[in-house]
């Protein structure tokens, strides 16, 4: 069997605590030497910190462009390409979908990325793919890993409690999503893989599942984890050569639900239910995964994301068609089995 090559993409410096975002101007000097052309991509949120980095860089010697970003799709991507030639660094803050375009936009240019997230509502802040939007489908493009990854829970604890905390149910859709990964691969219908990845991230999700009452309750320690674990997703799939080592039948699910329900749902929220509800199907204890999320004052049932149960049961049948993933839905299952599946849960 041919060896293949091992990538790992990891942050080179990543900041977690309070306060850390008063850091970033001089880990940033450090950073880029004498390469001093940066574009600072914000939301409206997060302006007076874009105001304030973007004086402190100056003050330091950089030539600054500061943007909005009003959406996460391709054009805003060329719009933002556009006005950050020449650029050496482009500095995304704000909210997944922010960092995302922040991704694109780097990998674009082909200048390095800090990622400074404000919420931690997805793995977002440093996977190598973006996921944009068009005509109401998402679909992940190549994006820039972060070189330095500062994340001030000052910051990101002012954001809803629901972008806080939905992290920790994307993070908990590995329980199904690495087993359905296994399953392609020794059925041969996956060729990406690494056993050393997969084994990490088995080992992570238990000891963030075990810690999980730490989330809601703003533990510094948990917290450092959880954003942590979080940020090394990029890593894991960098390693498997694919995002599929976090995400599986349960981010099928829930990209046929928001498909069948016509809205969009929490992506944390979302995926973490929808472990719950495809862990019958690995021999995996669907109790354990409703603690898990209960702890993490998470949604325990579609009731609490809004959806009837119709809507759920509908998605099951359908969300193997989603993407070209093998999971453990197979060729997909029969109405009467997803409605076996959705006892107790809607
Ligand atoms: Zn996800």
């Amino acid at each position: 069997m041919p060896l293949k090559e091992l990538n790992v993409n990891v942050p080179y410096i990543i900041r977690v605590g309070r306060g850390t975002l008063s850091e970033t101007p001089s880990l940033i000097s450090e950073m880029m030497g004498e390469r001093r052309s940066t574009l600072i991509l914000g939301s409206s949120s997060v302006w007076p910190e874009v105001e304030w980095l973007s004086s402190e860089l100056r003050a330091a010697g950089f030539g600054v462009r500061v943007a909005k970003v009003r959406a996460a799709s391709p054009e805003e991507v060329s719009r933002l390409v556009g006005e950050g030639r020449g650029s050496s660094l482009v500095i995304g803050i704000g909210g997944g979908r922010n960092l995302d375009v922040a991704k694109a936009v780097a990998h674009e240019l082909g200048a390095k990325l800090a990622s400074i997230p404000t919420t931690t509502s997805t793995d977002a802040m440093a996977t190598p793919f973006a996921i944009l939007w068009e005509d109401g489908r998402s679909k992940a493009v190549r994006g820039a890993t972060p070189l330095l990854l500062v994340a001030d829970l000052d910051l990101i604890w002012r954001a809803p409690d629901k972008l806080q905390f939905s992290g920790f149910g994307d993070y908990l859709a590995k329980v199904t999503a690495l087993p359905d990964l296994e399953l392609a691969y020794m059925l041969g219908k996956e060729e990406n893989f690494s056993p050393v990845a997969v084994s990490m991230a088995y080992q992570f999700t238990d000891i963030l599942v075990e810690v999980a009452d730490g989330i809601p309750a703003r533990d510094e320690e948990v917290w450092k984890l959880y954003v942590l674990l979080l940020a090394l997703d990029g890593m894991l799939m960098s390693m498997c050569n694919t995002t599929r080592i976090a995400a599986g039948s349960e981010h099928l699910f829930a990209y046929a639900l928001e498909e069948v329900s016509g809205r969009k749902l929490l992506h944390g929220e979302t995926v973490g239910l929808g472990a719950a509800l495809l862990a019958p199907l690995h021999g995996i204890d669907r109790e354990y995964v409703l603690d898990a999320l209960d702890r993490a004052s998470l949604p325990t049932s579609f009731v609490d994301l809004g959806v009837s149960r119709d809507e759920v049961v509908t998605a099951l049948t359908i969300a193997h068609k989603m993407r070209n993933w093998y999971t453990v839905l197979g060729e997909g299952i029969s109405r009467e089995a997803a409605e076996r599946l959705v006892e107790g849960l809607a």
